[in-house]
């Protein structure tokens, strides 16, 4: 069967279907509450396609919320199409082709291959701190991973999530990670930032030996009250964590590992949506 005759390239139910299957493989999830439990799928003629609703919250929500097809009325069929011939052409594809071949508008051919290729330049396929940008990496704990037992101190509690934020692009990435040891961290610091970056830090003891692994590292020592030496500072990461703990509180009662999951695709959800296809075409 010809890849152009598959179903959700032509009925925009089977494109929800598709699309849901790849941002919510174990079910849908609500963006606004990270709710999995009380999610009914709404029917009846007048609804929407793929319209969903919450009930913790009571909120309304499709997969498109905190994607690349968010706030767009073109039918996601047609997304879908224009994101096969946006990756299966090597030489790439002008707006004005995407306009002529699906019968948008120009202006909507623009928009929409303006959000596809930023998608598929977050990719993850380029490091942070490549040709030698300086890369923020720092960790922090969210919520609860299960109930606190009783007398329980510190994070052991908490999910940790360690993020590095590339000072050049702006862009950020985030890791839900078992443990905040050597062992855990450094792989991801590896597999995600260049050798010719400059890693700033913390003090933490974990990071005292990664200056062997890139260009240059250092740190501020926060036990001492330094929080920034000149660009030598963590700030950009902090300030990240510190909306993105701001955003989940208002919603979230409990944040629970899986929830944290969740939301972390959702913020980052533009580069999983478009990476995946990318895997199918
Ligand atoms: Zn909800």
């Amino acid at each position: 069967m010809s890849v152009l005759s598959r179903p959700e390239f032509h009925n925009e139910e089977a494109a929800y279907a598709y699309v849901e299957a790849r941002i919510w493989p174990t079910g849908a999830i609500c963006p606004h509450c990270g709710g999995v439990e009380r999610i009914g799928k709404m029917g009846g003629k007048s609804t929407r396609i793929g319209a969903y609703k919450c009930y913790q919250c009571r909120k309304p929500f499709t997969v498109k919320v905190g994607t690349i097809f968010e706030s767009s009325h073109v039918k996601m069929n047609i997304w879908l199409q224009a994101i096969y011939l946006l990756c299966a052409s090597k030489k790439g594809v002008s707006s004005n082709q995407l306009h002529r071949t699906l019968g948008v508008t120009l202006k909507t051919a623009w928009f929409m291959s303006h959000r596809i290729r930023e998608a598929m330049r977050s990719d993850g396929t380029v490091q942070f701190g490549s040709g030698g940008g300086i890369v923020e990496v720092d960790e922090t704990f969210i919520g609860h991973k299960h109930k606190k037992a009783e007398g329980a101190r510190g994070y052991a509690h908490k999910s940790a999530m360690l993020s590095l934020v590339d000072r050049t692009t702006g862009q950020s990435k985030s890791f839900v990670i078992k443990d905040v040891t050597k062992a855990t961290l450094i792989p991801i610091l590896h597999a995600n930032i260049a050798k010719e970056a400059t890693v700033y830090t913390d003090e933490a003891r974990q990071y005292t030996s990664i200056g062997k692994h890139f260009a240059d590292h250092d740190f501020t020592t926060h036990s001492k009250g330094e929080y920034g030496r000149g660009v030598v500072h963590t700030n950009t990461i902090e300030g990240y964590f510190s909306i993105f703990k701001r955003g989940m509180k208002g919603v979230y009662q409990h944040c629970n590992k899986k929830h944290l999951h969740a939301t972390l695709l959702n913020l980052s959800s533009v580069t999983t949506t478009v990476s995946r296809m990318v895997q199918m075409t």
